[in-house]
């Protein structure tokens, strides 16, 4: 019998696997440029209420199957949806010069600008008012309902590619993984997804066009999605998972199997990933993302409410260390509170510290916030700013750091100027971190928003990890720790080769610490030495990444399928 499965593949960039029916997220289409005026604007104005109706209902029913938040937030959409003020948008856009769809459209802009004006509760509601907006124009078009679905049974969700709001708004209890045909191994989708434990793919070419509701099998390392899979394909998937799980046991600290400490350290973006990593084996944090608390704050959070919620991420780990990363806002990361007005280049322009030398009224409050929160807690804190490029800069912010009660200050190295001139910044600063992903993109001229160019962005392209030890060496000469806060410390055997090259700790998503804490556990550390001296010697980076693999212990190879 011939087997009618097909599969695609992509890059896998979060581990674990999913077996399930995919919820496709449809893009929004633009209105057709032609529609005709309204002739008859009565008829047109009930036509238009209709479709809202229709929106309401349907968020009401999808509303009455959930539970808790989820619900509350969708049955808040169902009122927008049916709220009179919005349809008296939708009469007055009618004026003669318009059809219906773009009526409705000109309305929900309106509103919009109403609801931000009002800021807090209002401003908060204006994606919900959007997505009304859109489904309604799909529904008055007779066209598919665009939009990340209401999910009303466990589902992989398939997509072009999804912004950070929208991967977080996804209900944890009905995702059971990702599939993007966009996106690239360090856009902020994979790191959500590896940070919230769910299996993700993205590069997945032809992803858009499998149709709803079909199970399909997802394999988050590997990065290939199968469709319709057999008895076999689920076996052998399901068994690769449990072998996997049963690493979770591990819980030593981590080391070579000479005895080399590494640390093992955690990714965290919210108080519940800091409550959830704190009961695993982690051995504190070592990068946590501040800016994505408050990716839907309209205000700047005051000093109070920060002192909070970081005491809140602060406590449960106790004396474990735990190291806080200023805003890093803007390019791929708006805050709207932080908003510098459009650039040309954002990812080159004011963005992380240097948005912060602009708004040092922000820096110093989180500052502040952050002092607060560890005399309340007696936490072990230390504090770093993303996007340094000059020892001005790691100067400036340790000074600031320190004299606002905060003795440990270091910087993150992402800019290939900040690696290369390491020993300059790490005399003028306390530790570095390397974020990696900002690194590759800044070292290969390559966005890594941009998808198509992910062969670009593998953290095995030999130029990054020449940066990478450039940064070490900075550190050695200032006997400063260096660690690596970016997702390649999390693939194991490019957390090999960051060990051979010298970083102090690795700092990863929970979910893929017990893979690389048994690959540190099988190799000494002139294995891993070995190892990089072997990736840097190389031309390119699947040859570095195969010459590595050449070198690890039999076990990870069975492991990784490499
Ligand atoms: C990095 O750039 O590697 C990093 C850890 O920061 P972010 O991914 O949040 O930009
Ligand atoms: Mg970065």
């Amino acid at each position: 019998m011939t087997s009618t499965m097909r599969t695609l593949t992509g890059i896998g960039v979060s581990p674990g696997s999913a077996i399930g029916p995919v919820a496709v997220v449809r893009p929004p289409q633009p209105l057709p440029a032609t529609e005709p005026c309204s002739a008859d604007p009565q008829q047109d104005l009930t036509r238009v209420a209709d479709s809202l109706s229709v929106v309401a209902d349907d968020l009401d029913a999808k509303a009455a199957k959930l539970e808790g938040d989820a619900a509350e937030m969708v049955a808040a959409a169902a009122m927008i949806a049916r709220d009179p003020g919005l349809i008296e948008a939708v009469e007055q856009n009618l004026d003669g010069h318009t059809g219906p769809a773009h009526a409705l459209q000109a309305a929900v802009a309106g509103y919009a600008e109403q609801f931000e004006a009002l800021g807090g509760y209002f401003a908060e509601r204006v994606a919900d008012l959007r997505d009304v907006g859109m489904r309604a124009e799909a529904v008055l078009l007779g066209r598919p309902v665009p939009g990340v679905p209401e999910l009303t049974e466990p589902s992989i969700v398939v997509a072009e590619d999804l912004a950070p709001a929208e991967t977080a708004m996804l209900s944890p209890d009905l995702v059971l993984g990702i599939i993007t045909s966009g996106g690239g191994r360090t856009s902020h989708t994979a790191i959500l997804a590896a940070q919230r434990g769910l299996p993700a793919a993205v590069q997945v070419a032809g992803a858009l066009e499998i149709p709803d509701g079909t199970t399909v099998a997802l394999d988050g390392e590997s990065g290939a999605v199968v469709l319709d899979p057999d008895e076999t394909v689920k076996t052998k998937l399901r068994a690769r998972s449990e072998r996997l799980a049963q690493l979770n046991e591990l819980t030593s600290p981590g080391s070579t199997s000479d005895g080399h400490p590494v640390a093992l350290l955690a990714n965290i973006g919210d108080v519940n990933d800091a409550r959830a990593a704190a009961l695993t084996a982690a051995e504190g944090v070592g990068l946590f993302r501040t800016e994505f608390v408050f990716l839907d704050a309209q205000n700047a959070p005051g000093v109070a409410e920060q002192a909070d919620l970081y005491e809140a991420v602060l406590a449960p780990f106790g004396t474990r260390p735990v190291t806080v990363r200023t805003l890093d806002a803007g390019a791929d990361k708006p805050l709207a509170f932080a908003d510098l007005g459009p650039e040309p280049n954002p990812a080159l322009g004011r963005r992380g510290y240097r948005l912060m030398e602009e708004r040092p009224d922000l820096l110093r409050d989180q500052l502040a916030a952050l002092a607060e929160a560890q005399r309340r807690t007696g936490a072990s804190v230390k504090v770093m700013a993303p996007m340094i490029a000059t020892a001005d800069q790691a100067r400036a912010f340790a000074e600031t750091a320190h004299e606002a009660g905060l003795p440990v200050a270091g910087i993150m190295i992402e800019v290939p100027s900040a690696a290369l001139r390491s020993r300059h910044l790490l005399a003028a600063c306390d530790f570095a971190s390397i974020g990696t992903n900002d690194l590759s993109q800044y070292t290969m001229a390559a966005d890594r928003m941009v998808g198509e160019l992910a062969d670009l962005l593998d953290p095995f392209q030999p130029a990054v990890i020449d940066l990478v030890a450039a940064a070490c060496e900075g550190g050695r000469i200032n006997e400063r720790p260096v660690g690596v806060c970016g997702e390649s410390a999390g693939d194991p055997l490019m957390a090999l080769v960051l060990t051979g090259l010298g970083v102090s700790s690795l700092s990863m998503s929970p979910k893929r610490m017990p893979l690389v804490r048994f690959a540190l556990g099988l190799h000494e550390l002139a294995t891993c030495r070995a190892m990089a001296e072997a990736a840097r010697a190389c031309a390119d980076a699947a040859e570095a990444r195969a010459g590595v693999a050449d070198l690890a212990h039999p076990d990870l190879r069975e492991l990784l399928g490499v």
